[in-house]
């Protein structure tokens, strides 16, 4: 049966993962970073917190990168070491942070001084100490989509520059705090590699003002962001870790023995996943044709959420092409996985392959409008 085939046989809606695929990436992310000394991957976590993916991910050894104290409880159970496991978010609750303490994290990445101030206090009640570095807010735009843009002043994450020596001049004091490093994330989908430099140049700058003050940290941590190739997965399956990580080693000014981490979630498993649909019906409208999927904006929300583009194939006809809006069953006009679409002639009960949705797809579903969780299949 080729692979096609097996597609079309799968219940839908349902995510099907490559794994073989994933099993390349993982490969190709730690032959290109193991180049240089003192890098340390950990994979961001809400990108696709699938045990099956999380297992396949820890055996290669990286580190979890998690947003909740959920996800540093999966993480755990799915085989990544403690010692390796850095903890962000904004809004960390008291019981996250009593969770990521009992299990003794690595690192808590701290988004704010009171935040720090809680950690401190937990820390002390629990008779331990928290490893800390402080999230900064470097103030340099990503230029990519505004709702995954994290790192200009405008925004609610990190401590903003202006604030640092203060924030750290407290923290220091803290008896149950170990201020250990310095932490970036400034976005998502990045593939231009001059963002990367601004923000290894920006870092260079706020490390050596640090240096005049007597400051220094064993660890950077540059967060996670870089894109993949979502116009041509069958073109460039594996993200361009080559260029990224070489873009860090060229610009960046690495203090004597400091060890400096990432965070790439989207990069690892975008491309291992696809969401597989059929379609329902096709609606011709006076001046659009719609197929009607089986799956809605509550399997696959990028779409709807931020304007997500993904390639969408019909792999059962061999029509001539024409245009489609791709819609789902919901009861929103943002319930749309693309306008304008080519695609080989549609028809009920056609297969479509809705293509690169293993990041911040099946994590992100919900089951809005009482519907069921999508299906998830596994090849490899
Ligand atoms: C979301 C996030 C990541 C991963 O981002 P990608 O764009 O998926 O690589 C890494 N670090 C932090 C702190 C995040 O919030």
């Amino acid at each position: 049966m080729t692979y096609n085939d097996t597609i079309g046989q799968l219940p839908t809606p349902c995510y099907y993962y490559n794994l073989e695929l994933l099993d390349a990436t993982l490969k190709n992310v730690l032959k290109e970073s193991s180049r240089y000394p003192g890098f340390h991957l950990h994979y961001a976590v809400k990108a696709n917190a699938n045990p099956v993916l999380l297992k396949r991910i820890s055996r290669f050894g990286l580190g979890a990168d998690c947003v909740s104290g959920n996800e540093v409880l999966r993480a755990l159970e799915c085989g990544f070491s403690a010692g390796k496991i850095v903890y962000a978010g904004v809004g960390k609750t008291d019981r996250e942070i009593e969770t990521a303490l009992a299990n003794d994290i690595f690192c808590f990445n701290s988004e704010s001084l009171p935040e720090v101030n809680v950690i401190q206090e937990i820390a002390e009640r629990m008779g331990t100490k928290a490893r800390v570095a402080l999230r900064v807010n470097p103030n340099v735009d990503a230029h990519t989509h505004h709702y995954i843009t994290t790192g200009i002043e405008e925004n609610k994450f990190g401590i903003y520059l202006y604030d640092l020596e203060r924030v750290i001049g407290v923290v220091q004091k803290f008896p149950h705090i170990e201020l250990i490093g310095l932490h970036f994330h400034i976005g998502s989908q990045i593939t231009d590699m001059n963002v990367f430099r601004s923000l290894c140049l920006k870092v260079n700058e706020i490390q050596a003002r640090l240096a005049q003050q007597g400051i220094a940290f064993p660890h950077i941590n540059f967060g996670g962001g870089l894109g993949i190739n979502y116009d041509q997965p069958y073109e460039e399956p594996v993200a361009d870790f080559k260029n990224y990580f070489a873009t860090f080693a060229r610009f960046y000014e690495p203090l004597p023995q400091q060890q400096v981490h990432f965070e790439p979630g989207r990069a690892l498993v975008a491309h291992c996943g696809d969401l597989i649909a059929k379609v329902l019906y096709v609606k011709e409208g006076k001046k659009k044709k719609f197929a009607v999927l089986d799956a809605g904006m509550n399997d696959l929300m990028r779409p709807a959420l931020y304007q997500a583009f993904h390639k969408i194939e019909n792999i059962t006809s061999d029509k001539p092409e024409e245009k489609y809006d791709v819609v789902g069953p919901i009861c929103e006009s943002s319930d749309c996985f693309g306008k304008d679409v080519l695609l080989n002639g549609v028809s009920r009960g056609d297969t479509i392959v809705i293509h690169s949705t293993g990041a911040y797809g099946e994590v992100m579903a919900s089951r809005y409008n009482l519907r069921e969780l999508p299906g998830v299949f596994y090849a490899g």
